[in-house]
This record gives structure tokens, sequence and C-alpha cells, in this order.
């Protein structure tokens, strides 16, 4: 990884034409972090594009920075814009995605261009499009790593006010990211990051405001009605929830709305790992949860062209939503003794 930095120092040590991209259906990591790099390198005198494969959630239209963001998939005259964009590039930084893949039809776009690639990341086994890589799977979140190389770059940075929107955005996606400073991967080093950027002043409490404490009240109404009908299999210490595209009409769902309802199915007493399963646009997309040592991620890369990491991950299928639940219960007996076994 110091390499990578060293390297990067010596490229942006002359300005550089640098699009800044994330995976799809961008969550606060993905965005958060892309925005403060976006920011920084702003600052250093780069011309940069930010550039989301598809729409992002309502509750992050706030982020600083975030009215520069290109939707590639809004339009034709989106897509070409960004075409030329990426043409144009010497840099491509790939943020908080491992593999292709997770950008959809812009992914042949990015791995076509001649630009530089870099991926700073912090999901399992990424793939080899990158030239230049700050991969570390133990930070607990993507926007934890860009805290890293910009303080690398630039130690002077988050001693006054004039670096709150930065530390607002790499905030937003450490906190998400943990689940709120609860999940296994707060480590000291995470706290001692949010400490040393609250030395700007920024607001924590007006953060989780605007990304928890904003959600439309169908939102709410979408939660009670998925918890209403959660599925507990005992033997499996699993629990499991289905939202049908009639759920999401009903409950006029839209992008985003649907992050976060999954960690409910771990709360229950005993589950050590759930699934939430989300018919939408022809698919099924699945978020899987779990506790202690038990895999999600092998689970979802072994059966449902998915991956993420051990304690969160996704995946998705084009079988129907029944099917795809019968997927699962179907291989459910395969994992049984690990479930077993957690702690
Ligand atoms: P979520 O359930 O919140 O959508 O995703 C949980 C984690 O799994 C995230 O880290 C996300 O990047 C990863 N993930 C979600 N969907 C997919 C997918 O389809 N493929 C892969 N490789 N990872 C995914
Ligand atoms: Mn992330």
């Amino acid at each position: 990884m110091n390499q990578a930095i060293a390297a990067l120092r010596d490229l942006l040590s002359q300005p550089q034409r640098i699009i800044i991209t994330m995976h799809r259906d961008p969550d606060a990591d993905a965005l958060g972090s892309s925005l403060g790099w976006a920011l920084f390198l702003r600052r250093q005198g780069h011309q940069v594009t930010v550039i989301s494969p598809t729409d992002y959630p309502a509750n992050l239209r706030w982020l600083p920075g975030i009215e520069t963001v290109l939707v590639y998939e809004e339009g034709a005259a989106s897509r070409k814009i960004c075409q030329q964009h990426i043409a144009n590039a010497t840099l491509i930084c790939c943020l908080d995605f491992s593999a292709l893949s997770r950008l959809k039809d812009l992914g042949k776009v990015v791995q076509e261009a001649s630009a530089t690639k870099l991926l700073v990341d912090h999901h399992l086994e990424p793939e080899q499009f990158a030239d230049l890589m700050v991969w570390d799977t133990k930070a607990a979140a993507t926007a934890q790593l860009i805290y890293k190389v910009i303080k690398e770059l630039d130690p002077s940075l988050f001693q006054d006010e004039r670096d709150i929107p930065i530390a607002e955005c790499l905030y937003a996606g450490i906190m998400t990211d943990t689940g709120s400073f609860r999940h296994a991967s707060t480590t000291p080093e995470v706290h001692l990051a949010v400490a040393d950027m609250m030395r700007t002043g920024f607001e924590i409490n007006r953060v989780h405001r605007l990304i928890y404490d904003s959600s439309p009240l169908s939102r709410l109404q979408l939660l009670g009605h998925v918890l209403s009908k959660i599925h507990v299999l005992p033997e499996y210490r699993t629990s499991y929830m289905t939202l049908t595209a009639a759920d999401l009409e009903l409950y006029s769902s839209s992008v985003g709305d649907t992050d976060g309802l999954v960690n409910y199915g771990l709360q229950v007493e005993g589950v050590v790992m759930t699934a939430l399963f989300v018919e939408r646009k022809g698919e099924v997309k699945i978020s899987f949860r779990s506790a202690g040592d038990f895999s999600v991620r092998d689970l979802a890369h072994a059966h449902f062209n998915g991956g993420g990491h051990r304690n969160a991950s996704g995946g998705r299928t084009s079988l129907s939503l029944a099917e795809t639940i019968q997927r699962f219960l179907a291989v459910l007996p395969d994992y049984q003794e690990q479930l077993d076994s957690v702690l």
C-alpha cells in the first residue's frame, strides 16, 4: 500500500484529469469516500469528475459536492458525456468495489480506458484490473483508506473548519460501514481517524440525523411491513425477509429505501445469519448479514453471484423470488454445522 501511495504522490505532482467512480447503487461509504477524495484532489488543482453507475439514495443528497456527480445510466446524453470524460482521463479511481461487474455497463468502459487505474477498497479478493492498489480488508470503510491516503499526501489536513466538507464525507462512510461504530471492524485506528477529523469542528449529530433520521414515512411503513413477516429458521440460526415488486410499489420505495433493512434480521435472539430478498427490475437482489466467523461472503459467492465482506455481503439472481428463496433454503443444510458453531 505504501508503494501505491508513493506512486500516487508522484503522479499527482502534475495536474491530472481524474475520474472517480464507485459501485452501483452507491451507499454512504462509496459516495462519501468518492466525494471526500474529489474535494481533496480538486483543491490540489486536478480536474475531477465523479461518476456513479446508477442513481443514489435520497438520504445522501446533502453530501458536500453531490451536485457534481454524473449518473452514468441516467440517459444517452449522460452516458456519452461520461464516456468522453473517461476517454480523456489520465487517472481513474475505483472506490469501494473490487470487481468491475459492480459498475454495471460502466465496467466495460472503465476496463477499456487507457488511463492509469487506482483501486481503493476494503472488499475481499479484488480483481486484478488496477495499476495501483490501496487495498486493505481490515479497513472498516473505504473512507478510512481515503483518510489514510490524504493524510499521507497532506499531513496538515483537518486542522480547521476549511476541511469540514471532506470530514463530513469521510465520516458518513466510516459511520455507516461500521454500523455506527459497533461492528467488529471498529478498531482504535477508526476512532483515531474520526477524532482527527473532528478537529475541524463538524457536527457529528447533523450527519447522523441527515442519514438515519430523514426517512420518508413510507420507508418506515415498508420496514414495519417487512418485519411483520420475517421468517425464522431456528435449526439454522437463520432469519430471512422478502420484499416483492408489489410491496415496493405499495410503499413507493425508491433507490436506497431498502438499504439497512437487512440488519434487523440479526436482532432476533439466537440468529447468526440473515438475508433480505428484494424483487426489483426483473432480478432478485439479496443482502446477507452474519455474526461472528460465519462468512456470508462465501455463501453469496458460491451460490448467488455475489461477494462482499465476511459479515456483510450481497448477490443477485435472475430467478424468480420463489426460486431464489428455494435455492437459499436448499443450501442451508450445507452450512448447518458452521452456523451451529458460531459463538
Ligand atoms: P448490501 O447488502 O448492503 O447491498 O451489500 C453488503 C456488502 O456486499 C457491500 O460491501 C457490497 O459492496 C457487497 N455486495 C452487495 N451486492 C454485491 C454483489 O452483487 N456482488 C458483490 N461482489 N458484492 C456485493
Ligand atoms: Mn465500503
